[in-house]
């Protein structure tokens, strides 16, 4: 087994067979014209024929792979016009009485190396996009065809680079993944491969050699690696890993844009945890409706100093950004207990799961807490934004929480700065005391959202993290789904809507009776979305 590292830019798992797709190599004449006016008009008839063929490939694009891939080919089409280029070959033409192929090929060469130097890796990216027009001149004009792949079964394509036109042209069919010595992640290569499903990887420096050519290989587009005939461990392993994506794949072809209602009409929000921006696209590709609980100490115990607010900022409006209208719902800072950071400097604790954590830290730290406020407040402008506290305990806090908030509002407003002001508000249930006062909270509040993992944690007297005692826990402990049954009633019993964003949300075996709770909401890890909607779609509540 031999290992190849490189640059994914679009993931998935593909095992197969390696086909080295090379360019046919042709090396362009040049040779004097004593009719330069004969030259140019062939230059002008092999454009018209260029934006044709371009016209077909788009269609063809636009019906395999969609409105991404496709652009590229109009694109190619006002390439192909384009006054600078033009202009140049016609020069050769006129001044050094040159045929129009070496006029067409020195002129797609320069420009190509003027892309090629430039500093950002977006136009870098478009010198594939000149060699492949100049390439597709030269060959209308020499009267030579294009190529394609001739493999039996679908292969791993590895090449130098691919151009998106040789990309297009190939039979999807055939095509497992495609890995390039070079390319760019803006290429058009990797657009195709994402908007196909199929891995790809640029920058992997494996050899174009007839020797690698028909091993069998396994593309690892989430690692970003290739193995050329890789051991069986690592089969056995990719192979699981690819079943995993087939079905989730599946799962989303048949569910995608579905909404999550029962067989007898309850429907019910699922929505995602995240911790940070990378997840978001786990977000998307999973078809989750919102984000029901994004974790903010995520920002903090990734940075060695206190996260300022304009950190803070960009991360917040990225995510309001990315979901586009649909609820954020972002938990403040919830540090403490097992989620450490030095630069809190928290004292050392005998209990810290019953110590300083979360909003005790907030409510005794306020410039810590209003940096984070002022900065979920400024991206609520940006999109649907909700702020939650965690580890609430009483109805004293949360008018406190509420008496700060009202506080940074009013600083923003002094400062012009815009936000939601009617952001919603909501709480975390994680403590028994709060599921207790949950019918006063509620008053105070727009939503709950029932933090499972340390509810059960503080109802059962069970250490989360002490794997010694998994004996003793029982996520179905009668105590906690009473529980969650009472927070539910008590929350609607105030106009409040009410979730879960702990791990019982995602338990298939209780999805019916959280509806027959009436959850309005379940937040869940990206990937367990689908699974969820799909127990939805086959749920009757009623039964
Ligand atoms: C929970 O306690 O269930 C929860 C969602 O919060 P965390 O797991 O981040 O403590
Ligand atoms: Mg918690």
């Amino acid at each position: 087994m031999v290992v190849y590292d490189g640059r994914s830019v679009s993931e998935g798992i593909a095992i197969g067979r390696i086909y080295v797709y090379s360019k046919r190599e042709r090396t362009v004449q040049c040779s004097e014209t004593a009719d330069p006016a004969a030259e140019l008009a062939r230059y002008a008839e092999a454009r018209e024929k260029a934006v044709a063929e371009l016209q077909v490939l788009y269609d063809k694009a636009l019906k395999e792979a969609g409105e991404d891939a496709a652009k590229i080919f109009q694109a190619h089409q006002f390439m192909v016009d384009d006054d600078d280029f033009i202009e140049s070959v016609e020069e050769l033409i006129n001044t050094d009485n040159v045929n129009a192929e070496y006029a067409v090929a020195t002129t797609g060469e320069n420009f190509a190396n003027m892309f090629a130097e430039m500093e950002e890796e977006y136009f870098r990216g478009r010198a594939a996009d000149v060699k492949d027009i100049s390439e597709r001149l030269i060959n209308i004009l020499s009267g030579a065809g294009s190529g394609g792949i001739t493999a039996e079964e679908p292969v791993i394509v590895v090449a130098d680079d691919l151009a998106p036109s040789e990309t297009v042209q190939m039979d999807k069919e055939k095509i497992l993944s495609f890995v390039t010595v070079r390319g760019s992640a803006n290429s058009h290569t990797s657009i195709l491969a994402k908007t196909m499903g199929v891995p790809a990887i640029i920058g992997c420096s494996l050899p174009l050699t007839e020797e690698v050519n028909g091993k069998l290989a396994v593309v690892d587009g989430f690692e970003g690696r290739v193995y050329v005939e890789p051991d069986e461990e690592v089969l056995a392993a990719k192979r699981k890993l690819l079943k995993a994506e087939e079905e989730r794949k599946s799962l989303l072809e048949s569910l995608k844009g579905r909404d999550n209602v029962t067989l007898d009409g309850r429907r019910i929000d699922i929505f995602a945890n995240i911790g940070n921006t990378k997840d978001l696209d786990l977000v998307m590709k999973n078809d989750a409706g919102g984000i029901g609980l994004f974790r903010s100490e995520f920002i903090y115990l990734g940075s060695d100093h206190f996260p300022t607010e304009e950190e803070q900022f960009a991360v917040y409006k990225k995510v309001a950004q990315a979901l586009s209208g649909k609820k954020v719902v972002i938990r403040t800072l919830d540090i403490g207990a097992d989620k450490q950071a030095d630069y809190f400097e928290l004292p050392k604790e005998d209990n810290p799961a019953l110590g300083m954590r979360a909003i005790r830290i907030c409510l005794t730290r306020p410039e810590v807490f209003k940096t984070q406020l002022r900065a979920i407040l400024r991206a609520s402008a940006f999109g649907n934004v909700s702020i939650m506290f965690p580890m609430i305990i009483s109805v004293a806090e949360v008018r406190q929480i509420k008496a700060i908030v009202e506080e940074v509002k009013r600083e923003l407003d002094a400062e012009g700065l815009a936000y939601d002001k009617n952001i919603e508000l909501g709480i975390m249930i994680e403590t028994p005391a709060a599921v207790m006062v949950a019918d006063d909270l509620a008053e105070e509040v727009g939503f709950f959202s029932v933090g499972t993992n340390d509810l059960t944690q503080y109802t059962l007297a069970i250490d989360r993290q002490n794997q010694t005692l998994e004996a003793f826990y029982d996520a179905h402990h009668p105590a906690i789904l009473r529980m969650l049954r009472m927070v539910a009633e008590a929350a609607h019993r105030h106009g409040a809507w009410a979730g879960i964003c702990g791990e019982l949300g995602a338990d298939l075996t209780l999805t019916k009776e959280f509806l027959a709770m009436g959850y309005d909401e379940l937040s869940v890890s990206p990937s367990k979305v689908l699974p969820l909607r799909k127990a939805v779609l086959e749920t009757r509540v009623e039964e």
